[in-house]
Order: structure tokens, then sequence, then C-alpha cells
């Protein structure tokens, strides 16, 4: 017994008794849909760093890593599906994960981009603390720039701030600065700027 790549219906025949599909008619269809899901899934692995930068979270670096996890995890269920797929294996299991991954990059940009964008400046709090050190890393888009302050918040011991290139230039470690933290529209606390204190 095998299942058909299309509909994933159990079939006896070279052709599906559901969807009408030929064997050879089906692994085509199937491959399609998984470059069009791949594109889509793509699309939101770009987007999510590239706005991540523009209304950077305060927790920017541990939102990246569970991005990466999720980034990697598509890869792989879409490697294993593809192989699995030529080998006539079982898919339905991976298939039903890989799909509900897809969206979800893409989502998460959206969540990021709507939390900053429909912020109101007005509910931006400043936090008067200094820059313990600096961090930089070139990297795969446009590179990691972070300024490591003491945190305000109580869980904490240390912020990390996303700075841009400028910001990075402009401040040296012992610098008096007050950090500007927007609440977030969908309650992610981001990083709307830094600037100098003068006393
Ligand atoms: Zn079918």
């Amino acid at each position: 017994m095998t299942r058909c790549l299309d509909c994933g219906s159990e079939r006896n025949t070279d052709q599906c008794p559901v969807c009408g599909l030929t064997s050879a008619a089906a692994e085509l269809v199937f491959r399609r849909r998984l470059i069009r899901q791949m594109a889509v899934f793509l699309a939101g692995s770009l987007l999510f760093p590239y706005i991540s930068q523009i209304y950077p979270p305060l927790d920017i670096d541990a939102m990246l890593v569970f991005f990466g996890l999720i980034f990697f995890l598509g890869l792989v269920l879409a490697i294993l599906l593809e192989s699995r797929a030529r080998a006539r294996k079982e898919i339905e299991i991976l298939r039903h994960l890989f799909t509900g991954l897809i969206p979800i990059p893409l989502i998460l940009s959206a969540a990021l981009f709507l939390n900053g964008k429909l912020d109101s400046p007005s509910k931006v709090m400043y936090h008067p603390t200094a820059v313990v050190s600096r961090y930089q890393m070139k990297g795969v888009i446009r590179g990691t720039r972070r300024l490591l302050v003491p945190s305000w918040r109580p869980d904490r011991r240390l912020e990390r701030l996303a700075v841009d290139p400028d910001d990075f230039d402009r401040f040296h470690d012992g610098d008096k600065i007050n950090v500007g933290v927007a609440p977030g529209a969908l309650g992610i606390p981001w990083f709307y700027g830094v600037y100098r204190r003068s006393e």
C-alpha cells in the first residue's frame, strides 16, 4: 500500500482514486507545492532579520536564536520530505509539520512590524544608564552591533541594545546615555533609540 503524494489518500493502483492523479503527476504536483511553500518560508525568513533592525525588540538575541531554530527546522523538514517522497516512503506526519511551519516566519515578521508600527511615540520611556561595552559581529545581512548597558529590568543584568552603525560608532565604553524603550502595540517592548545624557 502506498499513499498519493498529492492528497495523501491510500491507493493500490497507479491512479489515485481520490484526486485522480497518476503517481508521476502527483509527484510533479507535490514538488511544485514544496517549492512554492519553500518560497513563502524563505520570504518570511528574510523579512524577520530586516524588520528586527527597524523595530528591534529588547530581547532581540533570544528572538533571533528562536527564529534560527525555526529556519533550521524548516530546511531539515523540506529536505526530508523531498528525499522520502522520492523514495516513496511515508510522509504524512512530516508534511503536516512542514505545512504548519511555513507561515510562522511571516507571522512573526508581521507581528514585529505591527508591534512597532502601531506603537505611539508618546509611550516611550527613557532609562538613564551607561555603556558598559560594545560588541560587533560582521554578519550575513547587515551585521550585528550591540551596546551593552546595565539593565533597568529587575530580572536581567544587562541589556544588549541593537544599535545602527551610526550609534555604534558614536558611543563608547563609559558614555552616559538615555535609552528609549517603547512598550510595543502587541506588548513586545522594543528599543526606540539611544541618546547622550548630559548632567
Ligand atoms: Zn490523490
